[in-house]
């Protein structure tokens, strides 16, 4: 026995010290090789943004922003939402959760929350205190959203060293990417012109976002008026400067240049007034900056991540439509913001430490009056109307109108009122479903029985399933025919919410750490986004992932 154990112990220790000789004798790693993980991963959403801008205001762009985004990284040029209603909220949250709505339930900006008897905002959570304002305008959280993010698989991966932050002027936009564990989330407050946070994430703001405040940047930006960057005979892919399709700012006569914000801001919002302007996105490249230096983003010795959303292009989208050359300048003056914020990161960790994603949470549709008017089909749904003359067929069909809310074009039920009468939610959501498709510019009806019972895989159909939420969505889902818009409440400029490919189709680039220039042209869905970055993090998909990563030799590595 003795023996035998001697022999053993003898030969463990010439394998030790052969791992040990082999490990020492083993080449180092080429110097070139890039770092395992990048030191900072940001990823940019364009509130609004198009696919097809990239194209339009190519020749106009400069070689610095959006074009070295493409020349050095890569493009993919088919990527689409994948469901409805094509929102801010939903939007931002499926980015980062790689997930729809069906999952991480941010089924709407607003919807009817059934638990709590009331239209709910997505973001909005009165358990927690504004941090930097006393106003409404604090009283945010993720607790709505059901499902986690890149963020918080980044947390869970490495005990939390990574930093999580997201910033925006919009708090939705800055709070659902950020996700449930995030160090902080900023977002801006028009009353009183300060980036503000909640108590979810801290006690007061941090001392470096005190002093951006302090440094009253909206004042500043809001001193000169809103001109047009090129001569405006320039803008050639836009309509003429006054037209009827445009909204306006109060207090203006015609929608046209120069708009003379440093007059106008009394009558819009004052502070408010720099969302609705190309300045919007000045400021938030400026806060972004602000972050990263203030929080040292990027100089951990594990991964952080910051989301920076950029509001103002969908503000400016609403009020003038894709048409504009207010849109068209918004883009070519976002264009310098993004070059600028490049340079900044190029300086701060390098493009070889970084990882940049850059996509949009939904597009638009043209302004359908001139959709119209070139003779494409389209139209301004009433929806007030057909909901007044649904209750009163339901109403005659089963002695009650038995609706609560109609939200984010679906119908909610009163389905307490339903079960005490006895009356077949069924047969009311197929009265419904029969009913509302002789409204015009109504191109289906769903209901949530039919939900339930099938899987859709056809477009627009699977877009509608995979929006619906089996505990907060409603009980049948209208869907408007292409270039239609509902709960629009004026006919110029635009809105956004549907499965269509205006509305879907956004830019998908990625830049920086490990990223090859390349053009795919596979098709990409937004749920790709998350697992495709965890991917590359080497950390697990986000909690109710339902993406797919996009494959690794086709862009990086
Ligand atoms: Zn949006
Ligand atoms: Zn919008």
């Amino acid at each position: 026995m003795k023996k035998i154990s001697f022999i053993t112990v003898l030969i463990t220790a010439t394998l030790v010290i052969a791992v040990a000789q082999n490990r020492k004798s083993s080449p180092k790693a080429p110097v070139a090789e890039l770092p395992r993980h990048p030191k900072l991963v940001v990823g940019i959403v364009i509130d609004q943004m198009r696919y097809d801008y990239l194209n339009r205001y190519w020749s106009k762009f400069g070689n610095d922003g959006f074009k070295r985004l493409l020349s050095q990284g890569t493009n993919f040029d088919q990527t689409n939402y994948n469901y409805m209603p094509t929102y801010t909220g939903p939007g931002h949250a499926s980015i980062f959760t790689g997930t729809t709505p069906a999952v991480h339930g941010i089924i709407g900006n607003n919807w009817y929350e059934r638990e709590e008897g009331k239209t709910v905002y997505c973001a909005e959570d009165k358990t927690v205190k504004p941090v930097g304002s006393g106003a409404e305008e604090g009283l945010r959280s993720p607790r709505r959203m059901l499902a986690g993010t890149i963020g918080d698989q980044l947390h869970l991966s490495n005990n939390a060293q990574s930093k999580v932050v997201g910033v925006a002027l919009k708090d939705r936009s800055a709070i659902m990417p950020a996700g449930h564990t995030a160090n902080a989330a900023f977002w801006y407050d028009g009353g009183s012109g300060n980036f503000i946070s909640s108590s979810y994430y801290m006690k007061e703001l941090p001392a470096y976002m005190q002093e951006f405040n302090k440094q009253a940047h909206p004042a500043r930006l809001l001193q000169e008026d809103w001109n047009t960057l090129l001569p405006i005979d320039q803008y050639t892919e836009s309509l003429a400067d006054n037209n009827p399709y445009e909204g306006r700012f109060k207090g203006e006569d015609a929608p046209v240049f120069p708009h003379k914000l440093p007059v106008l801001k009394e009558k819009n919002g004052n502070m408010g007034i720099i969302r609705s302007t190309p300045q919007g996105n000045v400021l938030t490249r400026l806060v972004a900056e602000a972050i990263i230096k203030g929080e040292n983003l990027g100089k951990n010795t594990a991964s952080d991540f910051l989301s920076v959303s950029f509001s103002s292009p969908d503000y400016i989208g609403h009020m003038y439509g894709p048409q504009s050359v207010e849109v068209e300048d918004c883009y070519l003056r976002l264009d310098l913001e993004i070059a600028a914020f490049l340079r900044f990161l190029d300086s701060w960790c390098g493009k070889n430490n970084t990882l940049v994603f850059l996509t949009a949470d939904h597009g638009a549709v043209e302004n359908p009056q001139f959709l119209n008017d070139v003779g494409i089909p389209s139209g301004f749904f009433n929806d007030k109307v057909m909901m007044d003359s649904l209750k009163l067929a339901l109403k005659k069909k089963f002695a009650d109108s038995l609706v609560l809310a109609y939200e984010n074009e679906q119908v909610f039920f009163d389905r307490q009122r339903l079960e005490r009468k006895g009356i077949d939610k069924r047969a009311v959501e197929d009265f419904c479903a029969t009913y509302l498709m002789k409204f015009k510019g109504v191109a289906h009806v769903m209901t949530a029985h039919q939900m339930a019972m099938s899987e859709f895989i056809s477009t627009p159909r699977g877009e509608v399933q995979k929006g619906y939420n089996f505990r907060r969505s409603g009980d049948v889902c209208v869907l408007l025919q292409p270039g239609w818009v509902g709960d629009w409440d004026r006919v110029t400029g635009t809105t956004h919410g549907a499965p269509w490919s205006y509305d879907t189709h956004v830019p998908l680039i990625f830049w920086g750490w490990k990223v090859r220039p390349v053009v795919s042209d596979i098709p990409v869905e937004i749920t790709d986004i998350a697992p495709t970055v965890c991917t590359m993090l080497g950390v697990q998909f986000p909690h109710g992932c339902t993406g797919k990563t996009i494959p690794a030799t086709l862009f990086w590595r």
